[in-house]
């Protein structure tokens, strides 16, 4: 159904009450679409008893009248402007003259209030832009920047039991480069952005926070932060310190990769085909030696790092789990190998090309058993005996990484501490990478926010479940302090 046959076949009560009217306040109404697409409402109100605001005496006595342009963005294929002729009462007693009171707009506004409403409800979308919620409703994007810092000032939320912390690269002020975002673990919500994750700036902001309030964290889950980890240690005194584990394991997940990266090179070599064929035949079986595993490395390197969970594929029509590196899965010919290979042969090559990659794939495998197999009860002796792998190891590297662990090793621990929630699990940081996402969407779609209380707003209002937009406008120096 498009718009027109829209207006024609609903009665007209039903459009009173789309422009927020009742029949019995009215004196005329009149809906005159124009030449240029437009849809006029020509309205006129009931004259009738009003109370001055000055000395709440009724009156009913006629000023004059004042016309007024607003824009009603209902139908969003067609600019829609309600004219009315605001009629303006004066007090007989105190002489005050005031405008009466229209179901249309706040006070002086030039776009009604069911418009602002729905313009503002937009911002829910963290995908929302000014430009595009301006296009939809026919207004300039100057105006929904306006409406929106009008009527959006979303209030810090209390502090959860469960605190997630990180920071993001979306917003560039003063002289940060990170904001700092806190997630509620349980309900995803954004509790608060700030525009710095220094120190001093992080202390001062819990710091204005009343300390019984701060006594109700219980975790505060990050990445090996130190300055999280002081913060939290001074500001949150009931809280335990969490690391979050997929940071841990990323980091040496990274470790193991340089080592491949560094063997990978090592076995590169530059020839032609002519030139390998003149060589004698040991030195040119260690260079096709050198070649293949410079391709296995290069090619296969993520099956290293792949989890050993089940995968999904659809075959003929059926979905079918399958592993990976099942040993029994197909093999299929590779040419720069010429062999008949699946995955699990694969695997087996890149594990066993050098003696420092199997070595620093098995501490991999090791630490990922340990956060496979622990217990909160047990963390404590199982990572002492990871620490222990590490520090025993010929590299370098990942003797480096075990003080590392050593370092978070009481976070490390802490991650094991069941959280009261209806599905049994641990304290991660996964829901604060979503949340990272959305606000780097609306940072996107921000078209550069250069003020922060608005970019700050903006992002707590659309990923709030609970936020609301202010019904009036909200006072200027009011916003300033937030
Ligand atoms: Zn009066």
């Amino acid at each position: 159904m498009n718009d027109d046959t829209l207006t024609m076949s609903i009665c007209r009560d039903d459009i009173l009450q789309l422009f927020n009217l009742e029949a019995k306040r009215i004196d005329s109404f009149e809906i005159r679409p124009t030449l240029f697409n437009e849809l006029e409402i020509h309205v006129k109100l009931s004259r009738c008893y009003q109370t001055c605001p000055c000395c709440h005496n009724k009156t009913n006595t006629v000023k004059d009248y004042v016309p007024k342009k607003i824009t009603h963005s209902l139908l969003h294929s067609k600019p829609t402007y309600i004219f009315y002729n605001a009629r303006r009462y004066r007090c007989k007693i105190c002489g005050k003259s005031f405008y009466e009171e229209n179901p249309f707009t706040h006070e002086k506004a030039r776009i009604s209030a069911l418009t602002v409403y729905n313009v503002i409800e937009e911002f829910k979308s963290p995908r929302a832009t000014f430009s595009d919620v301006a296009a939809r409703y026919h207004i300039s994007t100057t105006s929904v920047i306006n409406l929106f810092d009008q009527h959006v000032s979303v209030a810090r939320k209390t502090l959860p039991r469960y605190l997630c912390l990180d920071e993001n690269y979306a917003f560039k002020y003063d002289k940060s480069n990170y904001c700092f975002v806190l997630v509620d673990l349980l309900t995803k919500d954004v509790v608060d952005i700030l525009p710095s994750r220094k120190k001093l700036d992080l202390l001062r902001y819990f710091e204005a926070i009343p300390l019984e309030e701060r006594e109700g964290v219980e975790l505060v889950v990050s990445d090996c932060w130190k300055t999280y980890r002081d913060v939290a240690k001074k500001m949150l005194p009931n809280s335990k310190f969490v690391v979050d584990k997929y940071h841990i394991l990323a980091d040496l997940t990274k470790r193991v990769d340089r080592i491949r990266i560094d063997v990978m090179n090592e076995n590169y070599v530059k020839i032609s085909a002519k030139e390998l064929d003149a060589l004698p035949p040991d030195k040119k079986a260690e260079i096709i030696q050198k070649k293949h595993t410079y391709y296995v490395l290069k090619k296969f390197n993520w099956l290293i790092h792949t989890n050993h969970k089940k995968k999904k594929k659809r075959e003929n029509g059926k979905i079918i789990e399958y592993y990976a590196l099942d040993p029994n899965n197909e093999k299929k010919y590779n040419y720069a190998l010429s062999k008949f290979l699946n995955f699990y042969d694969l695997y087996d090559l890149v594990y066993h090309c050098d003696p420092r990659l199997t070595e620093a794939v098995e501490l991999k495998e090791s630490l990922v058993r340990f956060y496979k197999q622990s217990t909160y009860k047990n963390a404590k002796h199982n990572l002492d005996e990871v620490i222990k792998e590490f520090e025993e190891s010929t590299l370098p590297d990942m003797r480096k990484y075990a003080s590392t662990l050593k370092e978070w090793k009481k976070g490390i621990i802490h991650s094991f501490i069941p959280i009261d929630s209806p599905v049994p699990r641990t304290a991660t940081n996964a829901i604060i990478e979503n949340r990272n996402k959305l606000i780097k969407d609306i940072k996107r779609g921000g078209n550069g926010f250069r003020c922060w209380p608005r970019f700050r707003n903006r992002i707590l209002f659309a990923l709030n479940s609970e936020s609301t937009m202010h019904l009036n406008p909200i006072k200027k120096e009011k916003q300033q302090d937030t």
